[in-house]
């Protein structure tokens, strides 16, 4: 029996694989059903990673069925909303929103595969060799495999390493407007069909549009990791000091913070160092955030956590064993991990300077060249 703590996106891919190959697994989540907490934010779907799981779990032509169309569509602009970059999408990595992707990988699982309602307080190694995890509703497992795929604050990683996901000065606060077309049209059209990323003076403002007419988005800017509780007990709260951080942008722009139909939630960004690892533990590993937690700015983060699901699943079943099993998968994942948390921490470094939005805009042209010169070299 495989115990997977986490049904995220990576612990979900890989439950569904080691379930359709018939392997006998159980997943433990903290949330107390399915639609207990909103998802939200839309993914885009990496060719070799999120999509070649998908695949392996038999799910590819159900998750075509929810992309939205045009979804990869690109805007950059700066503070005063003047266009510096647009794209049309090319649904090389489509937009898929993250509750649907979810849901569809939910629905693939029989019934009681995933127990809901237990969040894990602690996990212990026990003298024989098999792991011991508690929850808060007063139950307490025993398992010799346990994957921990219970994101940024895993209660499996101590078991492997002390390191802890480090602040990397960046905050977001999110917003969402509904019903778009008609109560905010203007926003709507900033945004376009795709995403929209404005960025100046170390600051940003990010919007992607939502399936139904919402638009998510993001306030981004350098603050101390206290900053939300900080101004989150003064009169005006988070929207206050997010509208005096951005007073002298185009009021569009803002407004699609301004507006925002619910209070805003803040966002910390956490990463933990490039390039770390630890030594093997017997019958236990991570994958997806809980394994290498990086920023959003290389679009990897989902995509790797379901690849390490699906490549996990792979090695459980090709290896005689499950020590053989997580030696491989460690072995590949650490390189990969490895470079994806550089190219995102270089991906943050090229969205926030003095300079911006031009380093992010050069390398899209950049990008997009040496897409040309490959194709026509095809
Ligand atoms: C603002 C923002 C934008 C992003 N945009 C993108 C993007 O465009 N593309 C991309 O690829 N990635 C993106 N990411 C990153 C992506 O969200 C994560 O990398 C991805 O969700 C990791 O998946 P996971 O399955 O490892 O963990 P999670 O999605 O965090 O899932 C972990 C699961 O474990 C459960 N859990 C946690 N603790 C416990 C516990 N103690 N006991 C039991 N269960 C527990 C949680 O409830 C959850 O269901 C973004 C992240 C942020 C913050």
């Amino acid at each position: 029996m495989i115990t997977i703590l986490g049904a995220g996106l990576g612990g979900l891919v890989l439950a569904r694989i080691l379930h359709i190959s018939g392997m006998d697994v159980r997943v433990f989540e903290s949330d107390a059903s399915a639609s207990a907490r909103h998802q939200g934010g839309m993914l885009d779907m990496h060719v070799e990673s999120g999509q070649a799981a998908l695949k392996v779990a038999g799910l590819y032509e159900q998750f075509r069925g929810i992309v939205l169309e045009e979804g990869d569509a690109l805007r950059v602009l700066d503070k005063t909303g003047r266009v510096h970059l647009a794209e049309a999408g090319n649904d090389l990595r489509p937009e898929v929103e993250r509750g649907q992707l979810r849901a569809m990988l939910i629905a693939s699982l029989p019934e009681g595969i995933i127990r809901w309602g237990h969040r894990a307080t602690a996990v212990a190694a026990a003298a024989d060799g098999t792991y011991i995890v508690t929850f808060t509703n007063g139950l307490s497992i025993r398992t010799d495999v346990l994957i921990g795929a219970d994101g940024a604050w895993s209660k499996v990683r101590p078991l492997l390493t002390d390191i802890r996901p480090v602040y990397t000065g960046l905050s977001f606060a999110e917003a969402r407007l509904t019903e778009v077309s008609s109560h905010f049209p203007e926003q709507g059209e900033i945004v376009g069909k795709g995403t929209v990323m404005a960025l100046s003076e170390r600051k940003g403002i990010l919007a992607h549009r939502e399936p139904g007419d919402v638009l998510c988005s993001y306030a981004a800017f350098e603050a101390p990791a206290e900053w939300s509780a900080e101004v989150a007990s003064k009169a005006g709260g988070l929207l206050e000091d997010v509208l005096m951080r951005f007073s002298d942008w185009d009021r569009p722009l803002v407004d699609l913070v301004a507006k925002s139909e619910a209070p805003l939630i803040a966002r910390p960004l956490f990463a933990l160092p490039v390039g770390h690892r630890w030594t093997r533990g017997p019958g236990v590993t991570l994958i997806g955030d809980a394994a290498h937690l990086m920023s959003p700015f290389a679009g990897e983060g989902a995509n790797l956590a379901m690849r390490d699901g699906a490549e996990l699943a792979q090695a459980l079943l090709a290896y005689d064993g499950a020590e053989a099993a997580l030696a491989a998968y460690e072995a590949v994942m650490f390189a990969r991990s490895e470079s994806a948390a550089a190219e995102s921490a270089t991906g943050l470094a090229l969205c926030f300077n003095d300079q911006a939005p031009h380093p992010i805009v050069d390398f899209f042209l950049g990008m997009r060249s040496e897409a040309e010169t490959a194709t026509g070299a095809a």
